[in-house]
């Protein structure tokens, strides 16, 4: 199957990496567990507006951008090699500014994700996949709204809220076991996924 996967908030840890970077730079005591909301990062990094976060985020003379030296979640990248080597294909499906697309294949390359395909698109529901993974609330519903026949997963963060229709997925370990579940239910496809299940 061809696995849709969004990089930041579900490969890339985004925000141990701004706010090591900013309490590095700004001398503040931010830390990640402090992100609660989509659109909180620019008040709690003290900007007057997201413009004014990403204005900082971009490279600068002596640093590249904030996209460049993120830590991967754990067990993300093996996760990943595990559903490669099962078979499936790893689409990365991301969202970025323009200038962190190079910062973005960079850290691809680094940390070697086995992918041949990637998508760095805001409209990342016009990516064909099978399986969908994203932190994201907003673009959870665009895949709801014109993909709702795939498999969609929720990567729970602090940041997103349940959606019917939307399989949760707490870890990696847990997704592994989702893209199983589809796998075996095949041919009635991902629609036979019980949507939202419950976990401990
Ligand atoms: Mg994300």
């Amino acid at each position: 199957m061809r696995l849709g996967i969004d990089l930041d908030g579900v490969v890339a840890d985004f925000n141990s990496g701004w706010t090591a970077i900013h309490r590095a730079e700004f001398g503040s005591e931010i830390l990640p567990e402090q992100v609660l909301t989509w659109d909180g990062l620019a008040e709690l990094a003290g900007f007057d507006s997201m413009r004014e976060f990403w204005a900082w985020a971009s490279p600068k003379d002596d640093r590249p951008s904030i996209f460049r030296h993120l830590d991967p979640y754990p067990g993300a990248i093996e996760s990943l090699h595990r559903l490669r080597r099962t078979g499936h294909d790893i689409v990365i499906v991301t969202t970025k500014p323009r200038w962190a697309v190079a910062d973005t294949f960079r850290w691809l390359a680094d940390h070697g994700v086995p992918t041949t395909e990637v998508h760095i698109t805001d409209d990342k529901h016009l990516v064909d996949c099978d399986v969908y993974l994203d932190d994201s609330p907003f673009k959870l519903e665009d895949y709801l709204r014109h993909r709702a026949d795939r498999a969609i997963c929720r990567f729970v963060r602090p940041w997103n809220d349940p959606l019917d229709g939307v399989v949760d997925v707490h870890d990696w370990d847990d997704f592994v076991e989702v893209v199983a579940t589809v796998t075996s239910a095949t041919p009635s496809g991902p629609e036979a996924l019980a949507p939202s299940t419950p976990r401990q």
